[in-house]
């Protein structure tokens, strides 16, 4: 009963999940996707949400929303209420499951007290940096801890004493007993559970002992029956370690962790530690810094659901780690606006244009298509009249023979509305700039045609002055200077943030249509790019627009 978004061949994933599902062993999968609430959701989390609840969707399963709140010291409220409003706006439903690993403290605890009565664990009073010491490396095989044998008596009092608050942080810990000669380290007698007197943000302060990730991670996706846990590559280690715990409380349900290759994007950090930095040290105005490739950051930049989910089902899930050109997720939001971006004129970097033997007082109504493509989404009227705002850059003093726009003498056709033809300009006597030109109007023209079959190669944007609003747009650029920052862990990556990420032209000119465009729509400026207004910063007597992308792929240039 599989329903994949795409012709494409199943993933090695999806292969298991089909198989499963007709074997009869897992008629119905489950899956989970188990953020820690340590940060904002960035876009590596968007490939695990769409695998997750994607499978969920695909075979008539469920997919879990799990926060996994072992760590009280760095999770907040905030980032809980983040993931959620992040996971619904991607497009996804955990219905009634919603758990917090939080919640299972008590089971978890009661499994600890299991293993100590099992001989398998036990509280070991070597600081921490003994118990690294005794861990030994790759190349030789760790030492026993002198508090391995001890009794289970003693074990449960002091595991006890523990829960009940007796010591002092880190002065403790309880520890699988496996193989410290393993020749995986995360086998070595890793710690399950650590004393720390710090409040929580759901179970205020009834712990001051906390369940460590891998001991309360198999457990969580086995109490919820999970049938599929996937997760990222670097866990592969650490399977064994999920197994072995399972095996040894011969619980009643053994999820199958599954690991595929994370989503590696260049030109930019993808860990919340990371991103944290750049918010906590200002180098971002926030997380959701349209700069930023967080959840919040792209929907404010202006980047759609579908944008992302066409994204992540483009990638597909593999078991290589590779890494992805950040033209492809650029490609996807270009891909999804040029269907759904209402056509509209915008002039970035205004030069005012006369035309002379336009009346004065004329203002004619234009009719535009909103989409050229699409004639279902209507047309709306440009007013036109005698001064006009053109871009800069469609006029050159000396234009070379293959500038198709507007030199002295040379005539070019205002899209929509007429040919005009430049008879003179003005400069700034100080800095030499053109400041304005004078031209005149063929009134045969009207529409962008001329009944004598004269052709005109170049077609420009404009905007009537009086008419025009004001408004300011926001350019980006790449976050960081080099593909992999932090590649090289000898450097902060912080060193190479590219200090011309971010700009701002405050002069632009738009058309009168968009007086009444809401926070959060996007729109084509014709011949410039992608647009959304932005939803923090936009006023309605000061609209502020974000670029989301050009029209061409500006990243594929870089590469050369
Ligand atoms: P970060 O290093 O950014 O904090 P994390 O893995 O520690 O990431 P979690 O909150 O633990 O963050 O992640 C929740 C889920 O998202 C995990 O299953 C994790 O494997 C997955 N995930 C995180 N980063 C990526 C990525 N770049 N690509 C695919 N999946 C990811
Ligand atoms: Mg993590």
């Amino acid at each position: 009963m599989t329903n994949t978004p795409s012709e494409k061949p199943l993933d090695f994933i999806r292969q298991i999940v089909t198989e499963d599902q007709e074997s009869g062993k897992h008629p119905t999968p489950i899956t989970r996707f188990p953020p820690e609430p340590n940060g904002f959701l960035h876009i590596g989390h968007a490939k695990s949400i769409c695998l997750n609840f994607g499978i969920g969707q695909e075979y008539q399963g469920t997919c879990h929303l799990r926060f996994d709140d072992t760590n009280p010291s760095k999770e907040e409220v905030e980032y809980v209420e983040s993931i959620k409003a992040d996971v619904k706006w991607l497009g996804f439903d955990w219905q009634d499951h919603l758990y917090f690993a939080s919640d299972y403290f008590e089971q978890l605890y009661e499994f600890a007290v299991e293993l100590i009565k099992r001989g398998k664990a036990y509280v070991c009073d070597l600081t921490g940096d003994q118990i690294r010491e005794f861990r030994g490396t790759l190349k030789e095989p760790g030492k026993n801890s002198p508090f391995r044998e001890r009794s289970v008596e003693e074990n449960l009092s002091l595991f006890g004493q523990m829960k009940d608050g007796a010591f002092e942080d880190g002065s403790r810990v309880l520890r699988a007993k496996i193989d410290m000669a393993s020749p995986n380290i995360n086998m070595r007698d890793p710690v399950i559970y650590r004393i720390l007197k710090t409040h929580h943000h759901r179970t205020g302060d009834s712990w001051c002992i906390y369940p460590m990730y891998d001991y309360t991670h198999c457990l969580s996706d086995m109490l919820e029956e999970i049938t599929h846990s996937l997760c990222t590559l670097e866990f592969e280690d650490h399977r064994p370690l999920y197994d072995w715990v399972l095996d040894t409380l011969q619980t009643p349900c053994h999820p199958r962790q599954i690991e595929f290759a994370r989503l590696n994007l260049n030109y930019t950090v993808m860990s919340k530690r990371k991103l944290l930095q750049l918010v906590e040290e200002g180098h971002v105005s926030g997380w959701d810094d349209p700069r930023m490739l967080t959840i919040s950051g792209l929907r404010r930049r202006g980047y759609t659901p579908a944008s992302i989910r066409n994204f992540c089902d483009q990638i597909g899930i593999g078991k290589r780690e590779s890494w992805i050109d950040m033209g492809v997720l650029e490609n996807s939001i270009r891909e999804d606006l040029n269907e759904k971006a209402a056509r509209v004129m915008g002039v970035l970097e205004p030069l005012k244009v006369i035309i002379e033997n336009y009346p004065d007082d004329l203002v004619e109504e234009i009719e535009a298509q909103n989409h050229p493509q699409k004639p279902e989404m209507g047309t709306r009227k440009l007013p036109f009249s005698k001064e006009l705002y053109i871009e800069k850059s469609d006029f050159l003093e000396d234009p070379p023979k293959k500038f198709f726009r507007l030199g002295p003498g040379r005539e070019v056709r205002l899209r929509y509305g007429y040919y005009i033809t430049c008879n003179s300009y003005e400069t700034d006597p100080e800095t030499g700039q053109v400041t304005l030109l004078r031209c005149s109007y063929d009134p045969e023209t009207k529409g962008g045609t001329s009944p004598d079959g004269r052709k005109v190669k170049g077609t420009i944007h404009w905007v009537s002055a009086k008419h025009a609003l004001g408004c300011e747009v926001r350019l980006y650029d790449r976050l960081f200077n080099v593909p992999h920052p932090d590649a090289d862990k000898s450097v902060d990556f912080k060193d190479h943030l590219n200090p011309d990420s971010s700009g701002s032209l405050t002069d632009c000119k738009i058309e009168p249509s968009l007086k009444n465009i809401t926070k959060g729509t996007s729109v084509q400026f014709e011949r410039q790019g992608y647009f959304c207004l932005d939803s923090v910063d936009s006023k309605p007597d000061e609209l502020v627009f974000n670029r989301i992308v050009t029209l061409r792929d500006s990243w594929a240039k870089l590469k050369k």
